[in-house]
This record gives structure tokens, C-alpha cells and sequence, in this order.
């Protein structure tokens, strides 16, 4: 079983992200990220320290507004900033907030997790936009591990607009034979089994098991569940390494690359220096 790690992708990108970072702030434009959170969520703490120390590697300078209570003003307000290059709201929101209704606020220039409707709308119309970094990192991390795509089966667990919708529309734009499972899909495993790759974005840890698989194929796992324990895991059951022909790992191998391209859209949004 090949082991789809994505550091060493992540590091390529991050260096190039490193050196127009660097070159913008030469020619007098350091890009900036602001990163707006909503609630006091443990994961949420742990998301915006982490994307603050990667950002702060590459030459990103980083502003987070915290516990923001009017989401929309503050976006808006980031929107209009001539000094902000990239906005991020994270997750989880108050009960009740929709992200894309939200999101709407960002400036799609400044996007950079394509989470807003013109972003996602652009995606699916294959305008000029960005893309959620998550999605875009399993299908950078395919390419890189030399994974083809045009033709192939492609199976999709999960239907959210920030992962399972915008991969299936980036999969269907590689000429990939794309079919899409969610909670409701009846015999998940006879779909599944289907697929040459198969995704899985589900954050239900331990959800795609050995009959979930066929034999040889590539498995992308994206969830990413925190334990009790505190230790991370994805989706799918460790058993499946005896049967897939290649798997990503958790931690190591869609997160990494999520974060680096989440920076590199940063870079691109404050323009070439
Ligand atoms: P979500 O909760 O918004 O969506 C989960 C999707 O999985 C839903 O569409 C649901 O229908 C489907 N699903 C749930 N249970 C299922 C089941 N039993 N069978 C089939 N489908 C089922 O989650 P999300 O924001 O799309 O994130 C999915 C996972 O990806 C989470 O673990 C999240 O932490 C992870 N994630 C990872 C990264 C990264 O950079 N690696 C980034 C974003 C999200």
C-alpha cells in the first residue's frame, strides 16, 4: 500500500508561498490574512493558532478578530480594508449560522477558502476563483502522487458545501466519473466498493471499513476527528491499508496541503509584487 503522504507537497508549496511573500513585502504590499471566529469552540482555538504559526513561517501576517458577535459587519468591514489580502471565518459558527449565507460579506478577491456563494458559483461555472482549500488539496495531492483522473470512478462520501460539493465539481472539471454519497445513501459499501478513488469527507471516524474498498484502489481520507484520547483520526478504518492500492494518512496527508494552499491563496490575493 502506498502511502499518499502530503508534507512533501505541502513544503513545495509552502516555499513558494515563502518567496512571493517575500517579494511583496519588498515591494511594500506584506500580505495580510484575518481570520474572524464566533465561538469560544476548543477547535476553533486550536484552527487559528495553528494557521497563525504557519502563516507567520511563510512571511503571512496574520489579524484575528475574536469572538466577533456581528459576523457580516466584520466581514464586510475586512472586505473593504485596503492592508487585508485574505479573510477566513472559521468554523463551527453559532448555532443557527449558516457559513455560505455569511460568507457572502467576504470580498470574493479575498476568499481564500472559497466559502462564499460568487466563490462556490464560480467554482461550478469554472470562472476564476478560489476554491476551498480543502478541496483543492485532494486533488493537488492525486496529481502529485501521480493518481490519474480523467475516466476514473470517482466515489465522493460527504456533501458539504466546503468539502464534498466543490471536490466533486474540481474531480468533474478533471473528466472524472464522479458519483456522490451523503448520511442518506442506502448500502454505502456496494457504492463505495465501486470506486477506483474514493474520498471520504464524513468526520464519522472508522466510517469506511475494509468492505467499503475495492481491492487496489486509491482512498483520500479528509475527516479529521479529534478523539477522547486527543489523538486525530480520519474516517477510515485503519484495516484498509491491507486492501487499498494507496491511502492518505491522518495526520499527513490532505491537512497539510490545505493549510499550505489556504496560504498561497493569500499570496495570490495581495497580487504580484
Ligand atoms: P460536514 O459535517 O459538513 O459534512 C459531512 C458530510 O458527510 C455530510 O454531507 C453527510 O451527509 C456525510 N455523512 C455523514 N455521515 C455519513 C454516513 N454515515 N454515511 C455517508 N455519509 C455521511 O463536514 P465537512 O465540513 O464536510 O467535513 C468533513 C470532514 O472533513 C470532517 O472530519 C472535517 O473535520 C474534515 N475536514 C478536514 C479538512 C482538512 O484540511 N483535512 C478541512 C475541512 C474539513
Amino acid at each position: 500500500m502506498r502511502s499518499l503522504s502530503g508534507r512533501e507537497l505541502a513544503g513545495q508549496i509552502r516555499a513558494a508561498t515563502a518567496d512571493l511573500a517575500a517579494r511583496l513585502t519588498a515591494a511594500g504590499s506584506p500580505p495580510r490574512l484575518a481570520i474572524v471566529t464566533a465561538t469560544a469552540d476548543e477547535s476553533s482555538a486550536w484552527y487559528v493558532r495553528s494557521l497563525t504559526r504557519a502563516a507567520d513561517k511563510v512571511g503571512i501576517a496574520c489579524q484575528v478578530a475574536e469572538l466577533v458577535e456581528d459576523i457580516s459587519k466584520t466581514l464586510s468591514m475586512l472586505s473593504a480594508d485596503p492592508l487585508v489580502h485574505g479573510i477566513i471565518l472559521a468554523t463551527p459558527l453559532p448555532d443557527g449560522a449558516r457559513l455560505a449565507a455569511l460568507a457572502e460579506a467576504i470580498d470574493p478577491a479575498k476568499d481564500v477558502d472559497g466559502a462564499s456563494p460568487a466563490s462556490l458559483g464560480r467554482l461550478m461555472t469554472g470562472e476564476r476563483g478560489f476554491a476551498p482549500a480543502t478541496a483543492e488539496a485532494v486533488v493537488r495531492l492525486l496529481d502529485y502522487h501521480g493518481v490519474a483522473l480523467g475516466g476514473t470512478r470517482v466515489v465522493v462520501v460527504g456533501r458539504s458545501a466546503i468539502v464534498g460539493k466543490p471536490v466533486t465539481h474540481l474531480l468533474l472539471d478533471r473528466d472524472a466519473t464522479v458519483t456522490v454519497c451523503h448520511s442518506r445513501t442506502r448500502d454505502l459499501a456496494s457504492v463505495t466498493s465501486s470506486a477506483e478513488v474514493l474520498v471520504v469527507a464524513a468526520g464519522r471516524p472508522g466510517l469506511i471499513g475494509v468492505d467499503h474498498v475495492a481491492p487496489g484502489a486509491t482512498v483520500v481520507d479528509v475527516g479529521t476527528n479529534v478523539l477522547e484520547s486527543g489523538e486525530l483520526t480520519g474516517d477510515v478504518a485503519p484495516e484498509v491499508a491491507a486492501v487499498a492500492g494507496a491511502l492518505s494518512p491522518v495526520p499527513g496527508g490532505v491537512g497539510p496541503v490545505t493549510t499550505a494552499l489556504l496560504l498561497q491563496h493569500v499570496v495570490e490575493a495581495a497580487g504580484p509584487p
